[in-house]
């Protein structure tokens, strides 16, 4: 046991904090009151501490930026360690968090989002580029479904629209055959000419076919058959 130098009490000895320079090794005052004493020194010197600390860190601002980033390399494991650890146990709350600040700040996200693509073009032009390098059969796979679902949806609206104009752009054709008549008849001179055993040959099995079907030949696609309307060939 031993009295305290402050509170007068008797206490046992692990209430004393040790001190080699002192006879019995111990500090005079208990731990307790030297706890009262610290509370009480800083609730009194608060103003006056914040102001030194405050002094300190301006007149060191390079000393503490380096001993920080000092402490952060050499301590980078242990940090990350204890990021991710914190991060793990407030996951929810993160995710709710960033989902709430994304609807509220929807518009700056997108403007940032813009300015970042600005700024970073060939950043992420060389990374989609590597990414088609390293997951090309994958992207080829995708870029063909793309493609086919394009060209059907672009066929299916082009037909409608055709469908749905057709008197219009029979009217067109119409018009423009009668303004381009030469061009149009020197352009399938030079067409036939160009494919000439192409259409003889189609002629001939559109002949053929005519003779073995008396109904063919009343649908409209005959239309688009080079000759005249009997299937005889063109005659140079
Ligand atoms: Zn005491």
């Amino acid at each position: 046991m031993k009295k305290c130098s402050k509170c007068g009490v008797d206490k046992d000895e692990s209430e004393f904090s040790k001190d080699k320079t002192r006879a019995d090794g111990m500090y005079p005052v208990c731990k307790q009151c030297c706890k009262i004493y610290q509370k009480s020194y800083y609730a009194n010197n608060k103003e006056k501490n914040a102001e030194k600390c405050k002094k300190y860190r301006e007149n060191n601002k390079e000393t503490i930026i380096k001993k920080r980033k000092e402490y952060r390399v050499k301590n980078k494991e242990k940090i990350d360690e204890k990021n991710k650890e914190h991060y793990l146990k407030n996951r929810e709350r993160y995710l709710e968090y960033k989902k709430e600040w994304r609807t509220n700040n929807r518009d700056k996200m997108l403007k940032k989002e813009k300015t970042w693509r600005e700024n970073n073009k060939e950043h992420i032009s060389t990374y989609l580029k590597e990414y088609r390098i390293q997951h090309h059969e994958e992207v080829i796979a995708q870029d063909r479904e793309k493609y086919i679902r394009t060209k059907d949806e672009q066929g299916l609206y082009k037909k409608e629209y055709y469908e749905q104009n057709k008197e219009k752009f029979a009217e067109m054709y119409k018009k423009y055959y009668k303004q381009n008549k030469e061009k149009i008849r020197e352009y399938q001179k030079i067409y036939y000419l160009k494919h000439k055993e192409e259409i003889n040959q189609r002629n001939r099995e559109y002949r053929k076919r005519k003779n073995e079907d008396s109904l063919f030949g009343i649908a409209p696609d005959s239309i688009l058959h080079m000759g005249d309307n009997n299937g005889n060939e063109l005659s140079r």
